[in-house]
């Protein structure tokens, strides 16, 4: 049986990045449990990069990832990966702090109601006493960027296979064993790269787990009406995380930003998130919702910092992590995935990821282990 360097076990951006990364490097096998990949978090997201959102390793994971968002390597894409959009923090007077907060960040400034009327004038005005404006915020192709990256390992040698739900690991001397619905494979290497799923891979190789927690979260596609011309707003974040919204092709993505802990599981939406979501918007905006086009719900999965999990694990060999991207997955991908395949290689971080002020033990699983 052929015997490959690394199996990356999920084929999420996560998964599809790294097994990218590691392509031409070494053999690399992607195993998926679905149909095709990209069927949970990764195609479910609200597909926005963001630099002041995350803690300040997620905002260093971020702006390394900049660079690659605006000059991928040639043939990644057809299309830009990101588009303008900007993002509008926007709160009663009562949120002064949450503003203040953000606006000592050199990527965002404070506005006053009338020019964050003016960008976005259905805010109903006791919802936009407060504001801050982050314009370097953009929209992006999660398709693309998904798409890139498994085409880039797929160009690198990487074999893909598609239902092949790994629900076995064993180790011998010096490998793994990973048996999944489509048959055994063998690997020097396991990585867990299986977003809510990632605690479940773990116990399968006998690894202690980390405390990745899945949280649901709702997004839906509502029609404002033909009377709205929305395309050019920017993204809506209400200062207090009670709900966020922005265009997207004509109409508008929404979500009541929620966070409820969840199994492991192709997540739905909830009647009652979609109508608390609804209620915020129409309550904080002059906006009326004609019709929820269609609303849907995805996993964000988090370690118990909020940082997510990449390297070796601390007890089992040849185990290694790229789990706990929580809501972030999408724009820390092209960094995080080349931190993560350094580490896999035993290379030192990259410097450009260095220079943003992450360093390897802030993402590594050995920091629980302490
Ligand atoms: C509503 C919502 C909005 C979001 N908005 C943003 C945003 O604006 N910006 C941003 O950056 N991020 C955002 N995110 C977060 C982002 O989507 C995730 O961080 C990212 O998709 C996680 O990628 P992943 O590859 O780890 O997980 P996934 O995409 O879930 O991939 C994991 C894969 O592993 C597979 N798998 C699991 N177990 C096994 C097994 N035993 N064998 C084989 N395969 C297995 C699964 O089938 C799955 O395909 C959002 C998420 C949600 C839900």
């Amino acid at each position: 049986m052929n015997c490959y360097d690394f199996a990356v076990v999920g084929g999420g951006i996560a998964g599809a990045s790294l097994a990218a990364r590691l392509a031409g490097r070494a053999s690399v096998l992607l195993l998926e449990q679905e149909s095709a990949p990209g069927y949970h978090s990764t195609g479910r997201s609200a597909a926005l990069y963001s630099a002041l959102y995350g803690n300040e390793s997620i905002a260093a994971i971020t702006r390394a990832s900049r660079s690659f968002f605006d000059a991928p390597p040639a043939g990644f894409s057809e299309y830009p990966l990101l588009s303008p959009r900007g993002v509008l923090y926007a709160g009663a007077a009562s949120d002064a702090a949450i503003i203040e907060a953000l606006v000592r960040s050199p990527l965002a400034r404070r506005i006053g109601s009338d020019e964050a009327l003016r960008l976005v004038p259905m805010l109903a005005p006791a919802s936009a006493a407060v504001c801050a404006y982050e314009p370097d915020a953009f929209d992006v192709d999660v398709h693309a960027l998904h798409q890139g990256f498994l085409r880039m390992a797929r160009a690198g040698g990487v074999e893909r296979v598609c239902n092949a739900g790994v629900t076995g690991l064993d180790r011998d001397a010096n490998h793994w064993q990973l048996s999944t619905a489509t048959g055994s494979f063998r690997a020097r290497v396991v990585v867990n790269a299986a977003g809510a799923w990632a605690d479940r891979v773990a116990q399968l190789a006998s690894a202690g787990s980390l405390g990745v927690q899945p949280y649901r979260r709702t997004a839906m596609i509502i029609d404002v009406g033909h009377q709205v011309d929305c395309g050019r707003w920017p993204a809506v974040v209400a200062a207090d995380e009670s709900f966020y919204f922005k265009p997207d092709a004509g109409l508008l993505l929404a979500s009541p930003a929620d966070e409820t802990p969840s199994e492991p599981c192709d997540a739905q939406p909830e009647e009652l998130d979609i109508a608390i979501c609804a209620d915020l918007i129409e309550t904080r905006t002059a906006l009326k919702i004609r019709r929820i086009v269609r609303s849907w719900a995805g996993l964000r999965s988090f370690a118990p910092d909020r940082t997510p999990v990449v390297g070796y694990d601390a007890s089992v060999p040849d185990f290694f992590w790229l789990a706990g991207q929580g809501g972030y997955g999408v724009q820390t991908a092209p960094a995080l995935s080349a931190a993560a395949a350094a580490l896999a290689l035993r290379e030192a971080l990259p410097a450009y990821v260095v220079d943003e002020g992450l360093d390897a033990s802030r993402l590594s699983p050995h920091r629980f282990a302490q």
